[in-house]
């Protein structure tokens, strides 16, 4: 049994390696019922994924990960169920947009001063999508100079904070975000909340100003999280009153934590995002409690 609904993907519309339809129609072969398209800070890949998956049978979740500065930290939002013709929301991620563009010069330069030149044009060769320039193709274009052996590696020695290549950067305010997200619909889901290096304080301050905001939900199972960390969050769900979602993050082959299909369920207890949820939970697999099923897939994956 591998998990039916995955909240969390990228295609080549942000750092993806899959266009919106070799997405989804892995997503399908891989067993995915429901997914979400979440490419960071743009929605231009919606209406493309949106007809393979009728396609191929499966549901679409209008999605998008919006950046976010929070207290001179990155975090991460998913919108779900978000409608990408909202006017706030376009404009706010055109914005977005814009400061990556001004990012990536100034990443460039970095990355001159350490003798690494011509990396502004090459990660754009790497990007599909000029308007959305990540550390992601940045990335990439490492890869290719031969000066690590992989992405996870770059990570390690570039890009980062205090290594060569990294500018701190102004992404939009957290209660912006959230006000665009809700503003079109959608709920708000603080992505990967395992992966930004808090302590127990940090921790809780974000997630206590998140829901204060208006965000609804909190990511606990996803492609970077721990089995132990399936667990933590999913407490600070329950302590915080937010529902829980769960999602690969899967950007591509060889560049993900997870393939697609293989996301384990969430733990019990849980209250998954998608109770209220018709185009989840009428479903043809709902006869056979769909909802049950996709809740169970830790406890229960045979
Ligand atoms: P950006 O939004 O341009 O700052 O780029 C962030 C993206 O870089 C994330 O969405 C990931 O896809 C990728 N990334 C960040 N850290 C790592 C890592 N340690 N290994 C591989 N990819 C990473
Ligand atoms: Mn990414
Ligand atoms: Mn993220
Ligand atoms: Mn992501």
């Amino acid at each position: 049994m591998s998990s039916a609904i995955d909240l969390h993907s990228h295609s080549t519309i942000s750092d993806g390696l899959l266009t919106p339809s070799e997405l989804v129609g892995r997503a399908a072969a891989q067993g995915v019922n429901v997914l979400a398209l979440t490419d960071h800070d743009d929605v231009a890949g919606l209406d493309e994924a949106r007809a393979a998956a009728e396609a191929a049978g499966i549901t679409l979740i209008n999605g998008v990960e919006i950046s976010v500065t929070w207290n001179n930290r990155s975090v991460h939002l998913v919108g779900l169920r978000i409608d990408p013709a909202y006017g706030p929301l376009r404009e706010g991620l055109a914005a977005i947009r814009a400061g990556r563009g001004e990012r990536a010069k100034l990443m460039a330069a970095e990355l001159d001063k350490v003798g690494i030149t011509g990396s502004l044009e090459g990660a754009y060769a790497f990007a599909a999508n000029p308007g959305i320039i990540s550390r992601t193709h940045f990335a990439r274009f490492l890869v290719e100079k031969g000066v690590a052996k992989d992405n996870r590696t770059v990570f390690k020695k570039y890009l980062v904070k205090g290594k060569p290549g990294y500018v701190t950067h102004r992404w939009a305010d957290l209660a912006d975000a959230v006000g665009w997200i809700l503003g079109s619909g959608g709920i708000a889901v603080l992505a990967h909340p395992g992966r930004y290096d808090l302590g127990r304080t940090n921790l809780h301050n974000l997630i206590s100003d998140f829901k204060e905001a208006g965000g609804t939900a909190i990511e606990v199972v996803t492609g970077s999280h721990t089995a132990d960390q399936f667990a933590l969050f999913a407490q600070y769900a329950s302590e915080f009153d937010l529902l829980t979602s769960c999602g690969s993050d899967f950007h591509g082959k060889g560049e993900s934590y997870m393939d697609l299909g293989r996301l384990p369920g969430l733990p019990s207890g849980c209250q998954p995002v998608w109770l209220d949820w018709p185009e989840v939970m009428n479903r043809p697999e709902s006869k056979a409690g769909f909802a049950q099923l996709a809740s169970l897939n830790v406890e229960g994956r045979g």
